[in-house]
């Protein structure tokens, strides 16, 4: 597959390996063996020629490569990193295409939702408990247990208890710069609309994170010290009490027709292959370009892998306002990484590599995908939530948690996670639809996975028919079908990104 008419590589689609000898393309024939989703090269190409995919330059031969030859990391030297200090903003030439979104199959969609008084919409109806240390969280592990399993059947209109559990709270240098994005991040999680409101925070007493820095509105707390409890058990009886009056609100909830406007999509990659960047993230950004168009919100963020697409991302920003606030969050990951000795390159992961992606540069082509095409009308900062409807970039890290973390703090109601070379990801409360980039993972994966990307290739099937399809999954997930990491019922734990010094 030839994704650009100037490229001068392509990758390969076929599912098993094209061995030496054999026709790549008409009169082309590969002098190495290659497997599904490496790069082969169409011509030949000479020392620190422009290696060219999706028509951008990856990077630079490391040698000569002869016509039909693998190219990897092994002979690119990827581009060198632009420093954005020395960036002129005015010099950025605004991106004004026109943007064509096509109609969606039927005529106006909606999703069965949430309706929160402060005019969000939860896409699940969950009772949340957060924690103001990680001190607590063997003793609230156990009342969530026993919450699931004596009280929630009582209450058939909940959906369940997420214990937003993390290691912040004591220990930490609490008043340093950056501090503010796990203090954030705790109270904005509390906040999301699949919780309707109804917080519950549990904490030690001693803990250098005060109930009131968190300032979660109608949050009962527990602090453990100071209650007069005696013992485990009464400690246990004061959550479950609590928990009661709670699950009792959330039961009077029901869902409620709800336009696509009111969905807030968190998108993100993990274990991206070759093809990620052809199939599931382009099929993502039409979905997002769609959503946009009906008045929704999109987040994207993964700022380590979308730092090489610097320049169209600012070109997509609405006003010099939003490109200063994107430019400064670029500036000041980049120093962040060089306070540990990294660059940006450190993104690539083994599985990447063995996917066919041989640099940051090529993964950023790929993952920048997922944002679609329309402008940015806002930068969230990590830890803030969304305060902009419409596409925005959140500045985050692009771990799969943390990412996945910050989205979720952000007011994102749903998720979209694509991936190629599989992961079981997914959050509690967060409903995570999983696309998968090709078919011989989603066949694999049946069970683990929710959607599956790969007929863009394997049977040529237009993107935007896809993202129908795909638009009615997000549709039934938001109003309530489970995905399959809640069937399943495995999820991962919250990650906080805590950039501040621990003590
Ligand atoms: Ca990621």
């Amino acid at each position: 597959m030839k994704l650009n008419p100037g490229d001068n590589v392509a990758v390969v689609g076929n599912a098993s390996t094209l061995e030496v000898g054999a026709e790549v393309f008409p009169g082309l024939f590969a002098l190495d063996a290659l497997k599904f989703g490496q790069k082969v090269a169409l011509e030949n190409i000479k020392i620190t020629e422009e290696i060219t995919r999706y028509g951008v330059c990856i990077g630079y031969a490391k040698t000569d490569i002869k016509a039909g030859s693998r190219v990897s990391e092994v002979n690119i030297n990827p581009p060198s990193v632009e420093n954005l200090r020395n960036l002129d903003l005015k010099g950025i030439i605004d991106f004004t295409d026109e943007i064509e979104v096509k109609p969606f199959r039927r005529q106006t969609p909606f999703f069965m939702g949430y309706r929160n008084d402060d005019g969000s919409v939860g896409t699940r109806n969950c009772l949340a408990i957060s924690s103001s240390v990680h001190c607590v969280s063997g003793v609230v592990k156990q009342a969530v247990s026993q919450i699931e399993s004596e009280l929630l059947p009582q209450y058939p209109n909940v959906d369940g208890v997420v214990f937003l559990d993390h290691a912040y709270g004591c220990g930490v240098a609490i008043d340093a710069d950056g501090a503010s994005v796990p203090i954030n991040t705790i109270r904005n999680l509390a906040r999301n609309p699949n919780f309707g409101g109804q917080i519950m925070l549990v904490g030690l007493g001693c803990e250098k994170l005060r109930h009131s820095m968190l300032d979660i509105e109608k949050a009962d707390l527990i602090s453990l010290q100071d209650s007069s409890a005696s013992g485990y058990q009464a400690m246990l009886s004061d959550i479950l009490r609590q928990a009661e009056k709670h699950l009792t609100l959330l039961n009077l909830r029901t869902r409620e027709k709800c336009p696509l406007s009111a969905l807030t999509v968190g998108v993100q990659c993990g274990g991206s292959d070759s093809i990620s960047g052809m199939t599931a993230n382009p099929l993502v950004g039409e979905l997002s370009d769609f959503i946009v168009a009906q008045g929704g919100s999109i987040i994207f963020s993964e700022i380590t892998e979308v730092r090489d697409g610097a320049h169209e991302l600012l070109s997509r920003c609405t006003s010099l306002e939003v490109k200063e606030k994107l430019l400064q969050e670029f500036i000041w990951y980049d120093d962040y990484l060089q306070s540990g000795g990294v660059g940006h390159s450190a993104n690539t992961t083994p599985g990447n590599r063995a996917g066919g992606i041989s640099n940051i540069v090529e993964k950023a082509m790929g993952s920048l995908a997922k944002s679609g095409r329309q402008p940015i009308v806002d930068i969230i900062r990590a830890g803030d939530s969304i305060a902009t409807k419409g596409l925005n970039f959140l500045a985050g890290p692009a771990s799969d948690f943390i990412s996945g973390t910050l989205q979720f703090a952000a007011g994102a109601n749903l998720h979209i996670f694509t991936t190629g070379r599989g992961t079981p990801y997914s959050i509690d409360g967060f409903p995570t639809v999983k696309v998968s980039s090709n078919s011989e993972l989603a066949r694999r994966w049946w069970d683990l996975l929710d959607f599956d990307a790969g007929p863009i290739i394997e049977h040529g099937h237009e993107l935007v028919d896809l993202r129908d399809d795909l638009v009615e999954k997000i549709i039934a997930v938001a109003s309530g079908e489970k995905t399959s990491a809640e069937k399943l019922g495995i999820s991962n734990s919250i990650v906080l990104f805590n950039p501040a010094p621990i003590t």
